[in-house]
């Protein structure tokens, strides 16, 4: 399938719904604890943070999880098995680049490049995000300064 880059730049990927629903109240609590660590995090460590939202029971969290991911607003970062808030603004394809160290994420939208990139590889962008890994900059200086 190729894409069309007009659709690409229109499209309100990752959000089709976000406008269309408000969030039900679970879904707003599961998003509010995703932004507040900022990180990727596992769906068992993010139920134990909810315990005391009155959060108690794993279905309620991969239920809300689901409505996140559908809206766009949440990701599942496949290879670390745990979710993680897109920033508001983000719109179109984004790429997380991963800390293989400490795993701290940090999240880029893809500019025309990189969509250009995705559709010449035939990927759907609308689908479509990408997980690297590297060193962020703390765990770099930390190398330096041991090594
Ligand atoms: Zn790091």
């Amino acid at each position: 399938m190729t894409l069309n880059r007009a659709r690409l730049r229109t499209t309100d990927w990752p959000a089709p719904d976000r406008e269309e629903r408000p969030l039900p109240q679970n879904a707003r609590i599961v998003l509010n604890a995703l932004r507040e660590t900022r990180q990727p995090i596992k769906a068992y460590s993010l139920l134990e943070r909810l315990h005391d939202r009155g959060i108690k029971a794993p279905m309620t969290v991969y239920r809300a999880l689901d409505r996140l991911i559908r809206a766009g607003l949440v990701r599942k970062i496949e290879s670390l098995n745990a979710f993680v808030a897109l920033p508001q603004a983000a719109e179109g394809p984004v790429a997380f680049i991963i800390c293989r160290h400490c795993e701290r994420i940090k999240t880029v939208t893809l500019d025309p490049s990189g969509c250009a990139w995705l559709e010449a590889a035939g990927v759907d962008a609308d689908e479509a995000y990408i997980e690297a890994f590297s060193n962020c900059y703390d765990c770099n200086k930390e190398e330096c300064l041991s090594a």
